[in-house]
């Protein structure tokens, strides 16, 4: 049953189990988060998300706070505006957050955040210097820019199930280690990048993408991961003709955003100039270059000697998990109908 709520003035109706940030949202009110997730919900952890709730002492956090019939919520008053501005003054001053080189200008929701409350530059200075971690074959880490909001933790331990990540340490020492805080790329780590995909940040960048373009230079295209028979959908961000980045398309079935290490980050191969563009026929140790009907006769032939020497069944095929599934059907049909042989297979079934 729909309700109502008043936000900032505005009445709204809301279906039930609705938070009070998502009401927002879907409304088209920006209140600013960090640590809030769609895909992992809410953490109140970085208390960015606060506002002011009717009959509720001090203020509340949007992303945990049920969206109630009546509610009266006003997120832009002084007190609200004053506290978003010291979490997001802290967080800013607390690393190294310089936007002109930073690989995630632009989709940066703690850039967001800071231009919004009209930040210009952060009034503490804390000097702490801490080393990149690039030990992982995909993905850089810098904890300079991590704002600590959890994110990659949550997504790492409760979506992929990796169990990688966690916070270690206490206090201002605290920080998001690998396993007992090893390098990446010596920990357990399997770089399927669903980390990079949740933070907010620039504290967890796809190797590949640094220095490959900036976040208003690329279009996204949506495509189908060329791998396996899962079919996970991907988001391609192009510059030029150049894919740069890849990024698994939210909320779309079957892999809600996630990928594996292949789909994220295998697409070099494209570019790559050892890709075979003639059909190759072996001759003693050496490859000579051939026409498609010279190898398909070569094919045919070979198979006609062995059905007529040992049978069909002499005969096994076994399809490429990249094709397509018509091309996969139409190989079944090739080795049951023509060939006459069930000895078919392919290299991805479940
Ligand atoms: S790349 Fe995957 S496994 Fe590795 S830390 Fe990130 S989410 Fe966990
Ligand atoms: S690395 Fe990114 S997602 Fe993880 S805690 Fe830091 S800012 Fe959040």
């Amino acid at each position: 049953m729909s309700k109502k709520i008043t936000i900032d003035g505005r009445e709204l109706v809301f279906d039930q189990d609705k938070t009070v940030l998502q009401v927002a949202r879907e409304n088209g009110i920006y209140i600013p988060s960090l640590c809030y997730h769609e895909k992992t919900g809410p953490a109140s952890k970085c208390r960015v998300c606060v506002v002011e709730i009717d009959g509720m002492k001090g203020l509340q956090t949007a992303c945990s706070v049920a969206a109630k019939e009546g509610m009266v919520v006003r997120t832009d008053t002084e007190m609200v505006r004053e506290a978003q501005r010291m979490v997001v003054n802290l967080l800013l001053s607390n690393g190294n957050h310089n936007c002109l080189s930073c690989e995630c200008n632009g989709r940066c929701e703690l850039q967001d955040a800071a231009y919004f409350l009209g930040i210009e530059r952060p009034p503490f200075i804390i000097e702490e210097r801490q080393e990149r971690d690039s030990s992982g074959a995909f993905i850089l880490r810098d904890p300079e820019k991590c704002i600590e909001c959890g994110r990659c933790i949550e997504g790492c331990n409760h979506l992929v199930v990796n169990e990688v990540l966690d916070f270690g340490y206490r206090g201002g020492h605290t920080k998001v280690i690998c396993d007992e805080d090893a390098p990446m790329g010596e920990s357990t780590c399997v770089q399927c990048g669903e980390c990079v995909q949740m933070c907010p940040v620039g504290a967890l960048i796809e190797n590949k993408y640094i220095g490959a373009a900036r976040a208003w230079e690329t279009k996204t295209v949506r495509t189908t991961c060329p791998y396996c028979g899962v079919g996970c959908q991907l988001d391609l961000h192009v510059k030029g003709d150049q894919i740069v980045r890849v990024t698994g398309t939210e909320g779309a079935h079957p892999n809600q955003g996630h990928l594996c290490v292949k789909g994220r980050f295998g697409y070099d191969f494209i570019y790559s100039n050892e890709r075979l563009t003639t059909p190759l026929i072996r001759e003693g140790e050496n490859f000579r270059e051939a026409t498609w009907d010279e190898a398909l006769d070569l094919v045919a032939g070979k198979f006609k000697q062995i059905i007529k020497e040992s049978g069909p069944d002499a005969i096994a095929g076994v399809s490429c998990a990249r094709s397509i599934n018509e091309d996969s059907y139409n190989m079944q049909k090739l080795f049951r109908a023509v060939i006459g042989t069930n000895n078919i297979d392919h290299c991805a079934r479940t």
